[in-house]
């Protein structure tokens, strides 16, 4: 049986707070919510799935080669009509023998994905990515962003005591109309608020009946020491559990929608990385997921994991509204005159163990790195076989300079209308007493503030969209300024 082995979570780095947008609109609906993440034009659900599950496997001793599960949860990938799921295994470097499974159809998709962890054979790796958009005037006014990952094996020392679910039709309680990317039903009416309740206390009085957790649970089922509700405002944890009577103290153990706004199908998720990491060894935290039509699940863990949710969430970079919209690309579109520097889709198809996984090649006659590991060997020119290496994800800046407005590429374009001008930078790998420098762009970082021998680590990102398929690789980060 799996159990919880390491957590990870994942936030963007800027931040905007509820009085800025109250500020512009006169008025902000989402109750109780002080301040939200916000994904850069860069960032999104793989990329923070990318990040988050980095994070979890760095955390855990289990070998990434024995993941033989991935589950991913989203109500907002990216791709209309491809899967996230084989992108994320590729960036993280796992076997591509790994079964892969996705979850899409609601808030709910976090908890389904879990329960698809749980239950597989072997190690799984579980990840709840999320970006919700709306209308700017009324339904975005809560949506941040983030991802949590879950490693699970039968080595964790979080044990999952029960899962149950409710399911119950309930007209009119849609979270995401098919086939938009708006999400509608957030004005939450009192009926609605009412099934929701009637929903969550139906699946957590289910968990004291599951026969498999029966046995195991001597306590009230209500009687937990953390819980992670569903979480669309600050309010609705306590009003969805309104019959059960938990103290609002556990309830906050496992709320964050106050701090990173409504993350969709990672809200929970993340609600339970922080109840986990808060908790002490015998603890135990409830997470409550609920999602379109009336379906709510209720699990119950026992133990801590650390996942680092307090450091994740320490600082965010503050930006206005006006930034914000540009970020989220509600203002504006770009017309890129003339063509950018077009990749065929075969060619970047080719390229990718490069661009996610830093591969290049060593020379085995002279061991020198090249990269891309193509051609000849960089410094004995031979023509010969190369061997593959995973260059290290963290290096030095050996040169760097800004793309002001009007200097980009016309594939960045719209990045550049989006996030401003940009540093790009030639950084030095080293593997193994070899070093080799490439070109790289950087990213979380204000143009013009890296610096010459600053370190910089490797995030996966969204680099541009081309023939209507976004093509994502490896930006360098800052590894002091952040977080
Ligand atoms: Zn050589």
């Amino acid at each position: 049986m799996n159990a919880i082995d390491a957590v990870g979570v994942a936030l963007p780095r800027l931040r905007i707070s509820a009085d800025e947008v109250a500020d512009v609109w006169g008025r902000y609906s989402g109750a109780g919510i002080e301040s939200k993440t916000v994904p850069t034009v860069d960032e999104d659900a793989l990329t923070l799935a990318v990040a988050a599950a980095e994070s979890a496997l760095s955390r855990s001793s289990l070998d990434p080669d024995d993941v033989s599960t991935v589950c991913l949860a989203t109500t907002t990938p990216p791709l209309d009509a491809e899967e996230i799921a084989p992108r994320l295994v590729r960036a993280l470097g796992l076997p591509t023998s790994t079964s892969i499974r996705t979850f899409t159809q609601s808030t709910l998709a976090g908890a389904q994905a879990l329960d698809s962890g749980f239950d597989a054979e072997g190690p799984a790796l579980v990840v709840a990515a999320d970006l919700p958009r709306g209308d700017p005037a009324s339904a975005d006014h809560p949506f941040g962003a983030g991802a949590a990952a879950f490693l699970l094996a039968e080595s964790g020392s979080v044990e999952r005591l029960g899962s149950t679910s409710h399911v119950d039709e309930l007209a009119g309680i849609s979270y995401r109309e098919r086939g938009s990317d708006e999400l509608t039903g957030l004005d939450i009416t009192s009926y609605e608020r009412r099934a929701i309740r009637e929903s969550v206390t139906s699946a957590v009085e289910g968990l004291g009946a599951d026969p498999d957790a029966a046995d195991r649970l001597d306590v009230d089922i209500t009687d937990v020491d953390g819980a992670a509700v569903f979480q669309p405002d600050a309010r609705m944890p306590s009003r969805a559990t309104g019959d059960l009577s938990i103290p609002r103290e556990t309830l906050a153990r496992g709320t964050v929608v106050d701090r990173i706004g409504d993350a969709g199908a990672a809200g929970v998720p993340l609600g339970l990385a922080a109840a986990l990491d808060a908790a002490e060894d015998d603890d135990r935290t409830l997470a409550v997921f609920f999602g379109s039509g009336g379906g709510a699940t209720a699990m119950l863990f026992e133990g801590r994991v650390d996942s680092g949710f307090d450091a994740e969430l320490d600082g965010g970079i503050s930006v206005t509204y006006p930034e914000y919209l540009r970020e989220r690309g509600y203002i504006g579109t770009v017309d890129v005159a003339g063509g950018g520097a077009h990749v065929s889709l075969p060619a970047w198809q080719r390229s990718l163990d490069q661009r996610y996984r830093l591969a290049a090649g060593r020379c085995p006659e002279c061991e020198a790195l090249t990269f891309p590991p193509e051609g000849a060997c960089r410094n004995c020119h031979r023509r010969i076989e190369f061997e593959r290496v995973e260059l290290p994800r963290t290096g030095t800046v050996r040169a760097a300079t800004s793309i002001g407005h009007g200097g980009a590429p016309p594939e960045f374009a719209e990045q550049q209308r989006r996030d401003g001008a940009y540093d790009v930078a030639i950084v030095e790998l080293e593997h193994k007493g070899e070093s080799v420098t490439i070109p790289v762009q950087l990213t979380d970082a204000n143009a013009g503030t890296v610096e010459l021998d600053d370190e910089v680590r490797a995030v996966v990102r969204r680099l541009y969209e081309q023939e209507g398929v976004p093509r994502y690789g490896v930006k360098f980060a800052p590894v002091d300024d952040r977080r």
